[in-house]
């Protein structure tokens, strides 16, 4: 575990000007000479093992950079998923670290298209995520409206609940203008289509493994037990997709209620 931030000065005697980085893992600075070979002994161990991984890190970005394109991931991810929410950006550590462009999720479509994600081969646990996605902004939604007038004469009875309990609205709704300043209409349109691409997300989910929705709320489940391998629709892989998944889906208030209670 790396239990400190690298050094701003020379790693050896803190020295702050005339560094240079040492050249094997590229990674700690040196005032010179006498410092670097001072620090040897002590720093082989690090080095290589930066060095090793700085290389898998450039073979795997090649990889990638040539990837033909195929139904998980398009071409090119580098430039081609710039301001895609859901393919890969839309983790925590996407919106924290936005400095490159792949990374970079701010203005993303929060409303983009769920087809990729319920083709039969896509990542189960990806897929389940993509749908949590979905339900959360749904339910902010929900609560910005403050009223059933817009929902149709039968809402769901999870959001007749939820308008009763208002919380506050997260960040990533709250600075989209889109949805801020949109009216009534709009944002009935905005739910009605969340609802469908949820609904779709579900099914996805209960055909690609028919385990998973019920593992999901069964608190059987042992989360400590995680098999290392598994199948497509096994039972193996139900549970490693409610490992990854399932304290999330407890967290999001309403998520869970949402997706076990029928709708009237
Ligand atoms: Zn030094
Ligand atoms: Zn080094």
């Amino acid at each position: 575990m790396i239990k400190k931030a690298l050094p701003s000065g020379c790693a050896v005697c803190g020295h702050q000007d005339d560094l240079f980085i040492c050249s094997g893992c590229k990674a700690l600075p040196y005032c010179g000479r006498d410092c670097q070979i001072a620090d040897r002994p002590a720093h082989k161990a690090a080095c290589s093992a930066i060095k090793k991984a700085r290389n898998v890190m450039a073979t795997e970005e090649q990889k990638l950079r040539h990837h033909p394109g195929d139904v998980m991931m398009s071409k090119d991810p580098f430039t081609s998923c710039v301001g895609h929410l859901l393919g890969g950006g839309g983790s925590k550590r996407a919106t924290t670290y936005t400095s490159l462009p792949y990374l970079d999720v701010k203005d993303a479509d929060m409303f983009e298209s769920v087809e990729r994600f319920c083709h039969p081969f896509f990542d189960l646990s990806h897929r389940t995520c993509v749908c949590l996605l979905k339900i959360r902004l749904l339910l902010e939604l929900v609560r910005l409206e403050q009223s059933t007038d817009s929902l149709g004469p039968s809402p769901h009875p999870v959001i007749s609940a939820m308008l009763k309990s208002p919380t506050p609205i997260s960040s990533a709704v709250g600075a989209s203008q889109a949805i801020m300043s949109s009216d009534s209409n709009t944002r009935k349109a905005m739910i009605d289509t969340l609802m469908k691409q949820i609904d779709a997300l579900y099914e996805a989910v209960q055909k690609a493994n028919e385990h998973f929705w019920y593992n999901l709320t069964d608190p059987e489940v042992d989360l400590d037990n995680m098999p290392s391998s598994c199948t497509m629709g096994s039972v193996g892989e139900s549970q490693l997709a409610v490992g990854n998944n399932f304290f999330t889906w407890v967290k999001t208030s309403g998520a869970l209620a949402f997706i076990i209670t029928p709708s009237s």
